[in-house]
This record gives structure tokens, C-alpha cells and sequence, in this order.
């Protein structure tokens, strides 16, 4: 595949870029991404990835948009309030680059769906907020053999990580972390607890940009590290994730 005149103006920036080029951008333009979530991290995720021109972005929130969430949720805009989350998303990146397939799809992830969605694409990265469909994603990607990029938000903070626990030791994955999520509101979820709209930024940003990483097979991942932001502090910090042999999911001793 060649690319057009109008492609090599767009990713120009890309392509003088050794470690890019004109191989890595078509990388980029056959590649398929799974979203889940089009919130606070999926905003900047989707926007990102479609700037980048990574081919097919498939986005997966079965809210619609609230006044509430444009605070933080900049790939929505304030026409947009009353319409399916992932409608909004799709018209905002038809305008940022109309050669970006969108795939909507205006569900939950469930038991019932998930190896379904996740199959149809090469990596997934979680913008969701709560903890049954980050397992749910966990033991999916790992038992489909897709990399999984996330992250979490709270007030002033952020933690981000990638899962490849299918490549074996010492690749964990997010169950070798955390095994069992926390009881029900005993974390406080956006919607109540609040947060500085631009963490979310930095983040689903920072998530981008691995997932970029990842298409383009370049640099060092995050995988067995969790990156962790404190805004207060203005800093950042790396936390070793070492794999549980006993680990439910991608455990090697049971
Ligand atoms: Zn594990």
C-alpha cells in the first residue's frame, strides 16, 4: 500500500522520524485498536490514535454524553450532551481525520461479548472505570494473546501499565497486581470523588502513547512496571509488577 500525496503531508512529522517512517506509519494505518470506555482516558486516547492515523478505532461506552463530563471528556462537545458517548466520539474524529475507521459499538462489555470485540482487533486499551471490566479485559487479552494498555484515575493521580502476561514469566498481568477486586464503593468512582479534569489528559495521553509504542514495536513497554503520576507533586514514579506464580489467571504453579 501506497501512500498518497495527501498522507505524506499529514503524518510528515511521522515520517522523517527514523523510528517511524514510512514502514512504521503503515503499521499504524493497518492497525486495528479496541477503546473501552469514551471518557476521561478514552477521549485523549481516541483523539490521539485517529491524529496518529492508526487505521480502525473501535470504541466501546454504552453512556451517553452528560454536561457534567465535558470537564474532562474533550472528545465530546457540548451539542453532543444527550447523544451516545460513542456517536459523540465518532463524529469528533470524522472531523480530526475522516480516513480513520470508526467502529461503535454502544454496549457494556460482558462475559457474553467480549472475546468477540476484543478478537476483532490487535490490542485493546482500557479507559474504563470499574473494576469488573478490567478483569473482564485482564483474562480475555490474556487468553486471546492481545496486549493491554491501561490506566486509572484518581483525584490528583494516575497509574498506568501494559499486560503481555501471555508471553510468560515475568510478564504479570493486572490479577497478579490486584487478585480480587476491592469490595463495591469502597473506591470512589469520578462521578463521586471528583477530579482534576486534566489528569485525565496526561494520562489517556500517556496511554496513546504506548499504544503507539506498541504498533510500532519501538522503545521499552511498560510491561511488569506501573507508571505512577502524583499531579500534586508534580511527579512521577515506577513501581516493579512482578508475575504471581499463583496468579488465577496466568498463573504457572497450579
Ligand atoms: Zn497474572
Amino acid at each position: 500500500m501506497e501512500l498518497s500525496d495527501a498522507q505524506f503531508e499529514r503524518y510528515a512529522r511521522h515520517l522523517v522520524l527514523d523510528e517511524v517512517g514510512e514502514e512504521g506509519q503503515r503499521k499504524l494505518l493497518n492497525a486495528r485498536v479496541l477503546v473501552v470506555g469514551a471518557g476521561g482516558l478514552g477521549s485523549p486516547l481516541l483523539l490521539y490514535l485517529a491524529a496518529a492515523g492508526v487505521g480502525t478505532l473501535g470504541v466501546i461506552d454504552d453512556d451517553a454524553v452528560d454536561l457534567s463530563n465535558l470537564q474532562r471528556q474533550i472528545v465530546h462537545p457540548t451539542e453532543s450532551i444527550g447523544m451516545a458517548k460513542v456517536e459523540s466520539a465518532r463524529r469528533t474524529l470524522s472531523h480530526l481525520n475522516p480516513e480513520v475507521k470508526v467502529e461503535t459499538h454502544r454496549a457494556r462489555l460482558t462475559e457474553a461479548n467480549v472475546a468477540e470485540i476484543i478478537g476483532a482487533y490487535d490490542l485493546a486499551a482500557d479507559g474504563s472505570d470499574n473494576f469488573a471490566t478490567r478483569y473482564l479485559l485482564n483474562d480475555t487479552c490474556y487468553r486471546l494473546r492481545k496486549p493491554l494498555i491501561g490506566a486509572a484515575l484518581s483525584p490528583f493521580d494516575g497509574q498506568l501499565s501494559t499486560f503481555k502476561a501471555y508471553l510468560g514469566p515475568p510478564h504479570p498481568c493486572y490479577r497478579c497486581l490486584f487478585r480480587e477486586a476491592p469490595p463495591p464503593d469502597s473506591v470512589p468512582r469520578c462521578e463521586t470523588a471528583g477530579i482534576l479534569g486534566a489528569i485525565a489528559g496526561v494520562m489517556g495521553t500517556l496511554q496513546a502513547t504506548e499504544v503507539l509504542k506498541e504498533l510500532l514495536g519501538i522503545g521499552e513497554g511498560l510491561s511488569g512496571t506501573l507508571l505512577v503520576y502524583d499531579a500534586l507533586r508534580a511527579g512521577f514514579h515506577k513501581i516493579k509488577l512482578p508475575r504471581d506464580p499463583d496468579c488465577p489467571t496466568c498463573g504457572t504453579r497450579s
